[in-house]
């Protein structure tokens, strides 16, 4: 520990912040920095023309690795109640997401036997893009989601929705209430939870003796290696790797026993499990090959984490070299898609309309709007052919092939797409 001690870790002298944050998970105090992405707006709240003169909360994108139980972490400095409950986000706006829930559907059905007499329960359902195809199949269905607005667009598929935050409370009055799941989804909703206790907890309440769980989350792993720093905002509290959900899910009385990696949001792990009584799941090989390769790449060290911080600044800088010469060609660059990952990228790299015209982005919520805190202007997709840009940027790397594809009209007049991350690189 001494020896680890000496070496680079950016630790928070506890001198100077005598109460510092601690672990949502063991509660340990959290001493050492896995990345500073300095002070950033909520990168959901876009703002509207009449906001644009006035203040704006920024907030520490500081995040944190717990040297115990290994749990990446952000603190909480904004409640979900204030981020979630009017979300500009729709799942459905992405053709590839829904390609992926229905094959997830298919898949789900096959392997676990699911019919008319099963219950799938889905928390963070968001506008009901993937139970919808449970539906169609009459597999019995309730989505959880917080978000009023995004709820009601769900409620409008015939997806019964409940508008709850989930936890324990919920959980328990759901069971009273009969409604107890065979198949408990989470997709993409972990990393979000403030009391991580209490929402797994409320997975062990809700699910049914032999019941089953299944949680995609992006793998901490992928977001080291590919230097996906621009996935870390003010929404996403915790960044997982497959050793930290299992310890999370072991103290609440649930086992791993399977798990996929997938290519979703640039790498993530689909984890399977059961209580952990459950006798008819036995682990899987893939499950024990993961988490060996886990161990192996360092995710039980400190000195794993700690060069990130070094790799996320040099990013920032030859990205800033790169459309530094762009202008200094006198071309125009534009962006494409306004989510939450481009707007730590946005912000962090400091990018305003002194680099990027405008951004474009397929949700018509967004249109009219402008980016949080670096204020650039977003427009219909149809705003690329009118203005004929050299350049476009696509902040959600994780969908380029699609965009790709829906922008290769753009080589008419010679324009050029780049990504910016895991490194700037004209694509495809
Ligand atoms: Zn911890």
């Amino acid at each position: 520990m001494n020896k680890i001690l000496k070496s680079n870790h950016t630790k928070v002298q506890s001198n100077v912040f005598p109460s510092g944050p601690t672990c949502r998970f063991c509660g340990a105090e959290l001493r050492y920095t896995f990345v500073d992405l300095g002070m950033s707006p909520l990168c959901e709240r876009i703002i509207s023309a009449d906001q644009l003169n006035q203040m704006e909360p920024f907030y520490p994108l500081h995040v944190y690795v717990c040297e115990q139980c290994f749990l990446v972490q952000l603190e909480e400095f904004v409640s979900p109640e204030e981020i979630f409950t009017e979300y500009a986000y729709f799942s459905s706006y992405a053709d590839s997401w829904l390609q992926h829930a229905f094959k997830y559907t298919n898949l789900m059905i096959k392997k676990f036997n699911l019919n008319e007499k099963k219950h799938v329960v889905e928390i963070a359902s968001n506008d009901g893009y993937l139970l919808q195809y449970f539906n169609e199949k009459h597999i019995p269905v309730l989505g959880i989601e917080p978000a009023m607005n995004v709820a009601k667009v769900a409620e409008e598929k015939g997806i019964p929705t409940l508008v709850e935050f989930f936890g324990s409370d919920c959980a328990r009055q759901l069971t009273e209430e009969g409604k107890s799941a065979d198949l408990l989804i989470g997709n993409n909703v972990l990393a979000q939870v403030p009391d991580l206790n209490d929402f797994v907890q409320g997975m062990k309440i809700l699910l049914k003796p032999n019941g089953i769980i299944t949680m995609e989350f992006p793998h901490l792993i992928r977001l080291i290696e590919q230097n996906q720093f621009d996935t870390i905002y003010h929404e996403h509290f915790s960044y997982f790797s497959l050793f930290s959900v299992e310890k999370i899910f072991a103290s609440h009385g649930l086992k791993l026993f399977d798990v996929d990696e997938l290519s979703t949001h640039g790498g993530s792990i689909r984890i399977y499990a059961c209580h952990d009584d459950d006798e008819l799941k036995p682990e899987s090989e893939k499950l024990k090959g993961l988490t060996k390769r886990e161990i192996q790449t360092g995710i039980t060290k400190l000195e794993y984490y700690e060069n990130f911080n070094q790799h996320v600044k040099e990013t920032k800088r030859r990205l800033l070299s790169y459309l530094i010469k762009i202008k200094q060609e006198g071309k125009r660059i534009v962006g494409y898609g306004a989510p939450g990952k481009g707007n730590t990228l946005l912000n962090y790299c400091g990018i305003r309309t002194d680099f990027i015209d405008y951004i474009v982005d397929r949700n018509p919520y967004k249109h009219g709007k402008f980016t949080p805190g670096t204020h650039i202007p977003i427009y219909s997709t149809e705003k690329i052919f009118e203005t004929r840009p050299d350049y476009v940027m696509i902040l959600p790397w994780n969908l380029k092939d699609e965009i790709v594809e829906q922008l290769s009209y753009i080589q008419e007049w010679g324009g050029k797409m780049f990504v910016p991350i895991p490194e700037v690189s004209v694509v495809p």
